[in-house]
């Protein structure tokens, strides 16, 4: 039995020729229509930084802030879960024994790589302790590629006036307060969205 050639129809190709003009004329359009509204009535989307300031939201995920306990002490255990999830592998944690049974570990050195930080919060994310969590600061700029300007320690991470001034940013639970624990200079503990 002789075989009959069958035809392709490609619909992709023949549905956009169909609707090529169209399209084109609408585009031409609608592109006009932002033109116009812009001319009308435009809109600054650039700011004078750092004469003017953005306000960021809670959930922004800005520098670190180790959080401490009523008395002053961290509330890191030094369990190396935030040093274990970074995918940029910039936190480098050393523990040392405290007295206290019910924490065991606390850290003798904890530092951050923020160079290498991708901001990404899986550190703050994966602390079972709400002892790590970010803020809405975003002033990181620096004049040389030293790998010491910024790498920031303990005191960096929990004495900069810095921290109060931007607050408290991206925490998992922000629906919670900050009940046992407070972000340095900021002891209202009611988060804002
Ligand atoms: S924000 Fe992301 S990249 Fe930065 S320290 Fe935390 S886990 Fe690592
Ligand atoms: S900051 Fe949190 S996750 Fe990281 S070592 Fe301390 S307690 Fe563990």
């Amino acid at each position: 039995m002789a075989k009959t050639a069958s035809r392709v129809i490609d619909v992709r190709a023949e549905a956009e020729r169909k609707s090529a003009g169209l399209r084109s004329t609408t585009g031409t359009l609608a592109g006009l229509e932002v033109t116009l509204r812009n001319m009308v009535r435009p809109q600054h989307v650039t700011i004078q930084y750092p004469e003017q300031r953005k306000a960021y939201s809670r959930r922004f995920r800005g520098v670190h802030v180790l959080t401490l306990r009523e008395d002053g002490s961290l509330k890191c255990t030094a369990c190396y879960l935030c040093e274990t999830v970074c995918p940029a592998q910039c936190i480098s944690i050393d523990a040392k024994d405290v007295d206290d049974p019910r924490i065991e570990k606390a850290p003798s050195r904890y530092e951050i790589d923020l160079a290498r930080c991708i901001f990404c919060g899986f550190c703050v994310e994966a602390c079972p302790e709400e002892a790590l969590i970010m803020s809405r600061e975003y002033d990181l700029a620096v004049t040389a590629r030293d790998p010491e300007t910024l790498t920031y320690g303990i005191e960096d991470f929990t004495e900069r006036p810095q921290i109060a001034f931007y607050g408290a940013g991206f925490r998992p639970h922000p629906e919670y307060p900050l009940v046992e624990s407070y972000v340095p200079g900021e002891r209202d503990g009611t988060p804002e969205r």
